[in-house]
């Protein structure tokens, strides 16, 4: 039987669960406009507040050289990579990941969603199995379901589960790939990937890291949590997003060099789609470049978030994580509707989370904290929370 739209969405206007479109007008770093009203934006992944750095912005495009800006810099190459829309500064970036990561290859895609729906249906046929976290973000799910191979689920961040997938399948698939996000998205919690490596080197399996969340923003150069956990030369498929803390769009993979070439010419993802305008690789490869040495700002946002899961606590909020990702635990749908609502009548613009994006009665706040927030935006907001959540 066919969808009844009606229906559906009326459902999910009744449950609290509709999903919205919200025009922002005038960001000014963490502080945006919202119909009419402005707000400190507690749902921004700009995690080092680049997006909105106008010093960073006028240096950007002020080295840009205006004789070939036109055709270095415009907007789009109407091709893919694999016909015309390939770049050369495409090239310098991958040449700059690959070298600053240490991998033997690196590979852009054009979104971290591109990415994790490109990857594993090109690795993967019949007679292999993919074994992910139980909370992987959705365009890793994605990807699973358009593979051929076989997948199953562990509890999240249960390496004791992991395994025993791992035991019990190991005789019985081709390849096997493990497949984790390093920092994640819903709950700001992080994976052991020293213990990952245990494992996948144990059972043959290959390792596919997803730090969407955590590039730009860990380690001492910001690679990420393999880089800050020691593991960067272990993780054997490791995906980065520019959508976050670089402030831009694009995604890349760190990998070995049959693996890339493998993907060039199976991944369907990369094949088929439009490349990414000439302006956003340059601004990528500039972006990745000044992030590397961004440690004032990777310590105040630790800082900052540290802070705030104390307070949360001291009022007795359920809070969790170690990163800047803050989740408050709400529960009922429509209780984080509402208390969303009165926060931002107060000013801090949260929009709450809920079901299927996160699991059945775990609706929550997901405060994301950015790098150009001071301590003093933030003060007020556990105190806030905990008074209405008491009503
Ligand atoms: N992986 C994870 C863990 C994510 O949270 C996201 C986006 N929220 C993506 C991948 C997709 O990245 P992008 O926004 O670059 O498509």
């Amino acid at each position: 039987m066919s969808i009844d739209y009606e229906k559906s969405l009326g459902d999910l206007r009744r449950t609290g669960r509709i999903r919205q479109l919200r025009p922002l007008a005038d960001r000014t770093g963490c502080r945006v406009m919202y119909k009419g009203r402005r707000f400190l934006n507690l749902t921004s992944n700009d995690y080092l507040g680049l997006a909105g750095n106008a010093r960073l912005l006028r240096r950007f495009y002020s080295s840009r050289n205006d004789e070939n800006l036109l055709d270095g810099y415009g907007l789009g190459v109407a091709s893919s990579r694999l016909l015309t829309g390939d770049i050369e500064t495409a090239h310098q970036l991958e040449e700059r990941l690959r070298t600053e990561y240490g991998r033997p290859a690196a590979l852009l895609f054009n979104s971290g969603y591109h990415a994790n729906i490109g990857i594993l249906p090109a690795l993967l046929g019949k007679g292999d199995l993919v074994v992910s976290d139980k909370l992987n973000h959705a365009s890793i799910h994605d990807g699973m379901r358009l593979c051929r191979a076989e997948h199953r689920r562990y509890w999240h961040c249960d390496y004791d589960h992991l395994q025993e997938i791992l035991e019990s399948s190991r005789g019985k698939y081709g390849r096997i790939v493990i497949v984790s996000e390093s920092v994640f998205s819903m709950d700001g919690d992080v994976a052991d990937l020293g213990r990952l490596v245990d494992l996948k080197k144990r059972y043959k399996a290959l390792l596919y890291v997803d730090e969407a969340h955590a590039v730009g923003l860990y380690g001492p150069r910001g690679l990420g949590k393999a880089e800050e956990q020691g593991v960067l030369g272990k993780v054997d498929i490791l995906m980065g997003t520019f959508g976050k803390a670089y402030a831009s769009i694009g995604a890349f993979v760190l990998c070995a060099a049959d693996i890339r070439d493998y993907l060039i010419n199976h991944s369907r993802s990369l094949i088929f789609t439009t490349a990414l305008p000439p302006v956003v690789i340059h601004w990528n490869l500039f972006v990745f470049q000044q992030v590397l040495q961004m440690q004032d700002q990777r310590e105040h946002l630790t800082a900052i978030a540290g802070k705030l899961r104390r307070a949360l606590t001291e009022k007795g909020l359920a809070t969790g994580g170690s990163t800047n990702i803050v989740p408050v635990m709400i529960g009922d749908n429509q209780l984080a509707v509402d208390l969303a609502e009165e926060m931002r009548e107060e000013g801090y613009l949260i929009f709450p989370v809920r079901p299927p994006t996160v699991p059945e009665g775990t609706a929550r706040f997901r405060i994301s904290l950015t790098a150009d927030m001071l301590w003093q935006d933030l003060e007020g907001l556990a105190g806030l929370l905990a008074a209405r959540m008491r009503h």
